[in-house]
């Protein structure tokens, strides 16, 4: 079966070897960030809708793991924000029925944490990993470029309000931005705020990939550093830079498919691919040559290296 909806697995690195399940078309989202990594938002919005059934995306995992592959985790993510999905509930709830021994992670940005219903959707999960980039609205507007609908400070007290019902493992990831959100008024309204999530794990995060607006810089290991320590609270985990070594196995069997497949998700280099695919260097040149010739993947030179991309259709 051609998957629409599962991806992967992928070695992230936040969360290992995810399998990542994307429930929302490509770019529908409430934020239009500047960091994005699949470049600008076509549809935002805040109302949830059923975009497929959740059906589909039950046979198609029912499919991959019929096999129990090795994972670190499940993962609801992709190319826009899950919890705009009214499959979100159905799908973590089938998740955790059919496959309790899998890991199920939510990657959001957290904006319609503001829902209660969206937070009771949430509470099966075994992780939720929420984003804050600031505590201000004009930073908050500058960074995310948010639906007008959206109020930060709503936001943060719908991850209090979770984090009170919430017995699984709520991950804060704070995403940093040099020059932008890394002042000193920043940080202390930062740290005011991670008191009250009291969040289980904060993960310091920054850019990896070629963002949507091409001013937008990644941190310094030094930097991260810096703001590690002025937070100054244990279970801090600096993800930025950092690369896992690769546990993948094969989990496709057509190569270039795989790589289509990674690269329809997030623009990736050469390096990337190796340890996301399990392939080696010299077979993911030749498949990625052949892909460029053919049109398919576009290449641009980034902070890490060259990036490949999948040209839409
Ligand atoms: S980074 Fe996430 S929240 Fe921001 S625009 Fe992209 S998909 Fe939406």
């Amino acid at each position: 079966m051609n998957k629409k909806h599962i991806f992967g697995p992928v070695l992230s690195r936040r969360l290992g070897l995810s399998l990542g399940v994307d429930l929302i078309p490509f770019k529908t989202c409430s934020y239009n960030c500047v960091y994005c990594e699949c470049g600008s938002t076509t549809d935002k919005t805040v109302t949830r809708q059923t975009f497929f059934p959740a059906e589909d995306v039950m046979a198609e995992l029912r499919e991959v793991l019929a096999a129990r592959p090795h994972l670190d985790t499940i993962t609801l993510a992709g190319s826009g924000e899950p919890t705009l999905s009214r499959s979100l509930g159905p799908v973590i709830a089938f998740v955790k029925h059919e496959y309790p021994e899998y890991i199920l992670s939510v990657l959001t940005n957290g904006s319609l944490m503001t829902d209660a219903g969206v937070r009771d959707e949430l509470l099966p999960a075994d992780r939720v990993i929420p984003t804050m980039t600031s505590v201000y609205q004009e930073t908050f507007e500058r960074i995310h470029r948010p639906h007008p609908s959206l109020r930060i400070e709503a936001i943060i007290e719908g991850f209090v309000s979770f984090r009170k019902m919430y017995n699984g493992a709520l991950w804060l990831e704070v995403f940093i931005v040099p020059g932008v959100n890394t002042t000193d008024v920043e940080l202390v309204g930062f740290k005011a705020a991670i008191e009250r999530i009291n969040p289980d794990l904060m993960q310091l995060n920054t850019l990896d990939r070629p963002p949507a607006e091409g001013w937008v810089e990644a941190a310094t290991d030094i930097e991260l550093e810096r703001i590690s320590k002025v937070l100054g609270r244990t279970g801090i985990e600096i993800v930025g830079r950092k690369h896992p070594v690769s546990r993948v196995t094969r989990a496709m069997t057509d190569t270039a498919d795989l790589i289509r497949a990674t690269l329809s998700r997030r623009p990736s280099t050469l390096e990337d691919l190796v340890q996301t695919t399990g392939m080696s260097g010299s077979e993911a040149v030749k498949i990625l040559g052949m892909l460029e010739r053919n049109g398919e993947v576009t290449s641009q030179r980034g902070t890490r290296g060259i990036f490949y991309t999948i040209v839409p259709r």
